[in-house]
C-alpha cells in the first residue's frame, strides 16, 4: 500500500483524501487551525453545469451523480436568471445560450424577482436546474469518508520545506517532519508556491480575488425562492441567503496567495451595478468577505503526475468551480494515482493534464 501525503485541506485535498483512502494510506496536512478555511469557506455556492469552459463542464457533468446521489445528495434547486439593459441585448443573447437559459417576459421575471426594476431590465432569461450545494455537508460527507478509510488530517501543519530523496518526500512542516511516495498539491492559491518548494518546475498559476457582500433584501422581500440572478458579463450576481441576500461584483483581481478580504471600493462598485436594476436601494450590508479563485492559463483544472517527478500530482486550478467540479476532479486523481479506467474521456484526461503545458 503507497502512502501518500496530500498539502491542503480544502475541498480538493479532503474530496481526493475520501477517493484514495479506500486504496492507502492518506495523510493531510493543513497550515491553518482549521480545514476549508480559504477559497473553500468562502464559496457562493452554487451549482451551474454550464459554466466555465468545456473541460469544466465535462467535470461539472461528471459530477452531478456524486452531487445528488452520494449520502443522501447535497443539491437543492434554486434556478438561474440573466438580466440586461436595453444596450446589452446582443450580449445578452450570446450569454444566455453560453449558460443555457430561455428568454422570458419582463412580466415572468418580475414575478419570480418582485425587486428588479421593469423600467430599467429590457431582457431576462431562466433555467431552473441550477442549484445550491451544501458546501459544508459536501465537504463533511468527504471528511467523514476520508477518516473512516484512516485517513489522518493534521490541522496548523504548515508545510514549509520538500525535498525528494530515494524515491520518498521528506516535509518539513511545522507539526514535525513527514515523510511520503507520492506527493499531491492541493494548495489552492499556493500551487505554484509548493510546487517551487518541492523542486517542481510552476505552472503560472494565477489567484483571482472575489468579494461578496451579505444585504438585507431591498424593498424587505423574502428572497427564499429567488433564483441565482445576475447581469451580462458576469458584472454582477446575487442569490438568496438565509432570509438576506449575498451580492458579488464577481470581480477578477489578480493578487498573491494571500489570505483575502473584500475591497470597500470594488464592493461597492458591484453593489451599485446590481442596484441600477433594482427598484429598492440597497441600505446597508451585514457582512461581506472575499477568497482566491485561482486559474491555470487556460482555465482548466490541472490534474496528475508532473513532468518533473512523477510522484508529485497536481490537483491545482479550480477556478470558480472547486465544489461543482470536486466529486469527478478527486475521483480522477485517485483513479490515476491507482492507474484505473477513468470514466471521463482521453481528450478531457489530456486537457486536465499538467503535461499539456510542456
Ligand atoms: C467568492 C467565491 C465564490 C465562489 N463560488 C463558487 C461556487 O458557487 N461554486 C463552486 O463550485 N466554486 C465556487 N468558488 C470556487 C471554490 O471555492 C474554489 O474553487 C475551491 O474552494 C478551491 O478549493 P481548494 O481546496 O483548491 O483551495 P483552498 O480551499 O484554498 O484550499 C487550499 C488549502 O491549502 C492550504 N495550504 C496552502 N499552502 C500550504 C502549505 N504550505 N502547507 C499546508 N497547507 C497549505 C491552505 O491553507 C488552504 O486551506 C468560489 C470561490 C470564491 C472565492
Amino acid at each position: 500500500m503507497s502512502d501518500i501525503i496530500i498539502i491542503g485541506g480544502g475541498i480538493a485535498g479532503i474530496s481526493a483524501a475520501a477517493q484514495i483512502a479506500p486504496h492507502a494510506k492518506v495523510t493531510v496536512l493543513e497550515r491553518e487551525d482549521e480545514l476549508a478555511y480559504h477559497a473553500s469557506g468562502r464559496s457562493a455556492a452554487a451549482f451551474i453545469e454550464d459554466y466555465g469552459n468545456a473541460v469544466v463542464r465535462e467535470l461539472n457533468s461528471a459530477s452531478v451523480d456524486y452531487l445528488t446521489n452520494a449520502n443522501g445528495g447535497v443539491l437543492s434547486k434554486r434556478g438561474m436568471m440573466l438580466l440586461a439593459k436595453k444596450e446589452e441585448r446582443e450580449d445578452f443573447q450570446s450569454e444566455a445560450k453560453s449558460f443555457g437559459l430561455n428568454e422570458i417576459s419582463k412580466s415572468e421575471a418580475k414575478e419570480k424577482i418582485p425587486l428588479i426594476s421593469t423600467k430599467i431590465v429590457s431582457y431576462s432569461a431562466y433555467r431552473k436546474d441550477v442549484s445550491d450545494i451544501d458546501t459544508d455537508l459536501l465537504f463533511q460527507n468527504f471528511l467523514k469518508e476520508a477518516r473512516s478509510f484512516g485517513t489522518l488530517v493534521h490541522t496548523k501543519a504548515e508545510v514549509n520545506s520538500i525535498s525528494f530523496e530515494k524515491n520518498r518526500w521528506n516535509l518539513i512542516t511545522t507539526k514535525g517532519e513527514y515523510s511520503c511516495e507520492i506527493l499531491i498539491n492541493a494548495t489552492g492559491a499556493w500551487a505554484d508556491h509548493t510546487a517551487r518548494m518541492a523542486g517542481i518546475e510552476t505552472l503560472k498559476f494565477t489567484p483571482y480575488r472575489r468579494s461578496i457582500a451579505r444585504i438585507p433584501v431591498p424593498g424587505g422581500f423574502d428572497p427564499n425562492d429567488w433564483p441565482l440572478f445576475g447581469g451580462v458579463n458576469e458584472s454582477w450576481y446575487a442569490k438568496p441567503d438565509a432570509g438576506q441576500l449575498i451580492v458579488s461584483p464577481a470581480e477578477e483581481d489578480p493578487l498573491e496567495p494571500q489570505d483575502a478580504w473584500a475591497d470597500d471600493i470594488i464592493l461597492a462598485e458591484g453593489i451599485a451595478r446590481f442596484e441600477e436594476l433594482m427598484e429598492h436601494p440597497v441600505e446597508r450590508t451585514t457582512s461581506n468577505w472575499a477568497g482566491l479563485r485561482t486559474f491555470s492559463p487556460d482555465r482548466s483544472l490541472v490534474i496528475g503526475p508532473a513532468k518533473d517527478n512523477p510522484q508529485f500530482y497536481w490537483l491545482c486550478g479550480q477556478g470558480g468551480y472547486g465544489f461543482q467540479t470536486a466529486a469527478a476532479a478527486s475521483q480522477l486523481t485517485s483513479d490515476i494515482i491507482l492507474s484505473r479506467p477513468t470514466q471521463l474521456s482521453k481528450d478531457v484526461c489530456e486537457a486536465l493534464s499538467p503535461k499539456r503545458f510542456l
